[in-house]
């Protein structure tokens, strides 16, 4: 899968790191923020990514920011009823999980299953998803209300920041590959 190689090739925190650059074509994080400011990526893909994978905390920051809002504007749409800071709780949690990179242990985060097919545990992410329990923990909320409300509201949030993603990561494919 080539969104998963481009994660394992771009992450410097990868135990991966070196068997997939194969000991060439190694990119460092100025070439990456470069390939992200060429081209017109949408504003989250770019903050996120930039953080991410050029591990710029003072985009951190501005990715909450921008999560917090689209956190805000799903809920207005979908009318969600939350109490005090529960959907910047739901954004916070978004984001630390999309930054977080511990690979799938079932398919080592390559997304997929040996026979080519997508990986069950991750549904092809390549990423270990949290546990709900953590995920409830984090947002203040009790397991039945999460089951019952929350879960697919943030399932919801956090496909958002995987598309986001996804988009960085073909972005950085063709501009990376173009200028080579
Ligand atoms: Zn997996």
């Amino acid at each position: 899968m080539e969104t998963a190689r481009y994660l394992l090739l771009l992450n410097p925190k990868s135990p991966s790191w070196s068997d997939v650059s194969g000991g060439h074509n190694r990119l460092r994080w100025e070439d990456i923020a470069v390939a992200l400011s060429m081209g017109n990526l949408n504003q989250l893909s770019y903050v996120l990514a930039r953080t991410k994978y050029c591990q710029d905390s003072s985009c951190a920051e501005s990715l909450v920011k921008l999560v917090s809002g689209l956190v805000k504007s799903l809920a207005k749409k979908g009318q969600w009823r939350a109490r005090g800071t529960l959907l910047t709780k739901l954004a916070q949690l978004a984001c630390y999980e999309s930054l977080q990179t511990s690979h799938c242990p079932a398919c080592r985060g390559r997304g997929l299953r040996r026979n080519g097919m997508e990986c069950d545990e991750c549904h092809g992410s390549g990423r270990k998803p949290m546990s709900a329990r953590s995920r409830y923990r984090f947002a203040g909320i009790d397991k039945r209300n999460w089951e019952r409300r929350w879960q697919h509201r943030y399932e919801d949030v956090f496909r958002h920041l995987c598309d986001a993603e996804n988009q960085a990561l073909s972005h950085l494919s063709w501009q990376l590959h173009s200028d080579s």
